[in-house]
C-alpha cells in the first residue's frame, strides 16, 4: 500500500468502487472517464508504480492481469468484436495514475493511431 495512491485505496476498500471482477491478485473497475463504450481497468492489489517496475518475479502477476483482462472483455461482450489492452508507462507514455494498471478498451472501432 503506497501512501495517497488512489488504486491502493480502491483495492483495500478505503475508497468505495464497484469491483466488477476480482481474484486474489487483481481487480477490475470501470474507468471513471471512459474513452470507449467499454473501458475497464485491470489493477493489481499490490502496489507497483508502472510496467517499468515489472521484473521476473512478477511473471505470474502479468499472466494474471492478461487473463483477467480477457475475462473482463468476454463479460463486457467485446471478446468477438475485439478490444485493446493498454499499459501507459511513465510520463511520456501518458500514465496519470502511478499504480500499475491495464486498460481494456472496446465497443467501437478504435483509432489506428497509437499515440
Ligand atoms: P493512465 O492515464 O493510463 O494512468 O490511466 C489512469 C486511468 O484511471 C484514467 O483513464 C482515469 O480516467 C482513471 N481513473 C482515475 N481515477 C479513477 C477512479 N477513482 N475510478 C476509476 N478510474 C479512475
Ligand atoms: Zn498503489
Amino acid at each position: 500500500m503506497a501512501d495517497d495512491c488512489i488504486f491502493c485505496k480502491i483495492g483495500s476498500g478505503e475508497i468505495p468502487s464497484e469491483k466488477l471482477h476480482e481474484d486474489g491478485a487483481v481487480f477490475v473497475i470501470a474507468d471513471i472517464s471512459p474513452q470507449a463504450p467499454v473501458h475497464l481497468l485491470v489493477i493489481p492489489f499490490e502496489h507497483l508504480a508502472s510496467a517499468a517496475e515489472v521484473g521476473e518475479h512478477n511473471a505470474a502477476l502479468m499472466r494474471n492481469m492478461t487473463l483477467m483482462a480477457n475475462r473482463a472483455a468476454r463479460a463486457a461482450g467485446v471478446a468477438e468484436s475485439g478490444y485493446r489492452l493498454v499499459m501507459n508507462t511513465g510520463a511520456e507514455g501518458g500514465q496519470s495514475v502511478g499504480h500499475l494498471h491495464m486498460h481494456v478498451l472496446g465497443g467501437r472501432q478504435l483509432s489506428g493511431q497509437m499515440g
